[in-house]
């Protein structure tokens, strides 16, 4: 008999919903991970000092919200395993040295008037743009947590309608082209400009321009989640689902190969020779680059291309902050889940993008700051408060230097850049923890040379083509019964609960109704 139906390598929380849906539908799970700890990029951990829960990676839960798991509750996340999200009024707020401030409500009216402090006219082309947003979201929101559909197929019926066509070109446009067409204020534009920064791009890479309109139909139907007592709540809710329906997660069990019987995944051998055996099928948080690597009876063709995926040259370095007290903002008393600290010109943002693809610094660093304690006080003591930083570097120290030396000095450079917008920053903090891009790659292999995303967001790795055409629909070919979960699959990095469509596809071959999977 073999060990599991089901063995997931990874307990990140793709890995974990599609584990949970399997579960849900009565097979035997085991889910393998290679840390202490679980949770991949959904972890909140004590980083700093006792009693300050830091959500180590992401932070606010954006893209699932609209996924069908949350939405219609299909694993009993909220109802049964304790789920539960707040969802600030403002998502996101750039700020600028000068004070000045552009928050984005969840209600498209308060924003334009923001925006109307700016300029007029922007205001009421925000408001058509999110106008647009709103109806196009339906159709953006079916896309993304199922199969994608072919490449042809979907461009092929882009262009069958004019709205599709106007669609097919918003996306293949850059962020900054589409922001010059719109609005006429350069703070504006940059505020739009720096979604794209979140995404691991420049506004300048054409084929972003989509991405405002994603963004932003999402910020305000949806807001961002943040999770009550942090981002690993979400990781214990699935791990609640998982064992209440029979299935075992283990941590501290680094899977080095997948074994096969020359054509059908049939089981795992561990870092210490240990083997697991599974029945029915294996689903593997295994990044492009080492899928040749974990599978060697992959088709050589197919590890070529998995190899040859490209990484954005803008790898994340964060500092989690323990704060004897809250922030306190020079422009005030401001609120958002989001703060993106603003470079004074909108060209200096734009050169960011270009000196990392040099492989030097920015010149002045794109540092975005999360206060989450501010919305959810549980995660520190009474009084007390942290911050989560993030900023892009290149992944080899442009200086040569080993990041494990470097990044030290490079935390102490983002906190003396937040001094420029925040009164009490570095005097307020009582420790910190840096992940430089190596660290973020020792945490989780999906986060391969500090992209965060896995592979580079680009339109030749999206779609049925992320990772590439062959990995596309979350099989392997050549290796039955081996399945992908990961930020490199579609729809992408961040945290969706994508791990719902490679269940989809794992139901249609094990012969399980999909829609009959549903914790009651
Ligand atoms: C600094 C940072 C900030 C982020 N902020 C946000 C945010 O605010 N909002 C957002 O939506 N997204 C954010 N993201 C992205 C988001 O965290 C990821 O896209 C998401 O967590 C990916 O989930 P996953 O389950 O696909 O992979 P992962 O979370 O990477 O999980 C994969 C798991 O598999 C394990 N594993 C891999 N190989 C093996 C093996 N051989 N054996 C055993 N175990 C293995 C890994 O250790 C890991 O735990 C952020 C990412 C980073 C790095």
């Amino acid at each position: 008999m073999s060990d599991a139906d089901i063995i997931a390598i990874g307990s990140g929380h793709n890995g974990l919903v599609a584990a949970a849906y399997l579960a849900v539908a009565g097979k035997r799970v085991l889910v393998l991970e290679r840390n202490a700890w679980l949770g991949g990029g959904c972890v909140t951990r004590e980083l700093t000092l006792p009693g300050f829960h830091h959500d180590q990676h992401s932070m606010s839960h954006i893209f699932i919200q609209g996924n069908p798991l949350l939405l219609n509750d299909e694993l009993g996340l909220h109802a049964k395993y304790g789920l539960k999200y707040i969802r600030p009024d403002v998502p996101m707020m750039s700020v600028w040295e000068d004070g000045t401030t552009l928050p984005l409500h969840r209600d498209p009216a308060k924003s334009a008037e923001a925006i109307r402090r700016f300029s007029a006219k922007d205001a009421d082309t925000f408001l058509e743009l999110s106008r647009q947003a709103a109806q196009w979201l339906p159709m953006i929101q079916a896309s993304l947590y199922s199969p994608p559909m072919p490449l042809g197929a979907s461009t092929a019926m882009m262009d069958q309608s004019a709205e599709g066509r106007e669609i097919w070109r918003t996306m293949q446009v850059s962020t900054f082209d589409l922001m010059e067409e719109l609005f006429e204020h350069e703070k504006v534009k940059a505020h739009f400009g720096r979604v794209a920064g979140e995404n691991l791009v420049s506004p300048d890479e054409k084929a972003t321009g989509i991405g405002a309109y994603v963004f932003l139909g999402f910020l305000e139907k949806f807001g961002f989640g943040v999770p009550v007592g942090g981002s690993g709540s979400l990781t214990n809710a699935l791990v609640a689902c998982i064992e209440d329906h029979g299935g075992k997660v283990i941590a501290g069990a680094d899977v080095r190969e997948v074994t096969s019987d020359g054509s059908r995944a049939t089981g795992v051998v561990l870092d210490d020779g240990t083997r697991h055996s599974a029945k029915d099928g294996i689903i593997g948080a295994i990044h492009p680059h080492l899928l040749p690597e974990l599978v060697p009876s992959l088709p050589p063709v197919v590890a070529k291309n998995a190899k040859r995926t490209h990484i954005t040259p803008a790898a994340c370095i964060t500092v989690h902050a323990a704060l004897d007290e809250p922030l306190r903002f020079k422009a005030g008393d401001i609120s958002a889940v989001m703060y993106e600290l603003m470079p004074a010109n909108y060209d200096d943002l734009r050169r960011a993008f270009d000196e990392l693809r040099y492989g030097n610094f920015a010149p002045v660093p794109l540092v975005g700051v999360g206060q989450l304690t501010q919305h959810d006080p549980s995660r520190c003591p009474e009084g007390k408060a942290i911050f989560h930083a993030w900023d892009y570097v290149p992944y080899q120290h442009p200086q040569g230097l080993d990041w494990d030396e470097a990044k030290s000095g490079y935390a102490d450079q983002i906190m003396a850049r937040m001094s420029n917008y925040i009164e009490n920053v570095p005097d307020a903090v009582l420790a910190y923890h840096c992940d430089s891009p190596v660290d973020m790659e020792r945490t989780s292999p999906s986060f391969r040379r500090g992209d965060l995303h896995g592979i580079a967001t680009t339109t030749y790795q999206s779609g049925s083509h992320r990772p590439t055409p062959e990995l596309g629909q979350y099989r392997v070919p050549g290796i039955e019964r081996l399945y992908l979960v990961g930020p490199f699959q579609h729809p992408g990095g961040g945290v969706f609960g994508a791990g719902r469509a490679t269940a989809m596809v794992m139901a249609e071959d094990l012969g399980i109704e999909f829609d009959q999977i549903r914790v009651p």
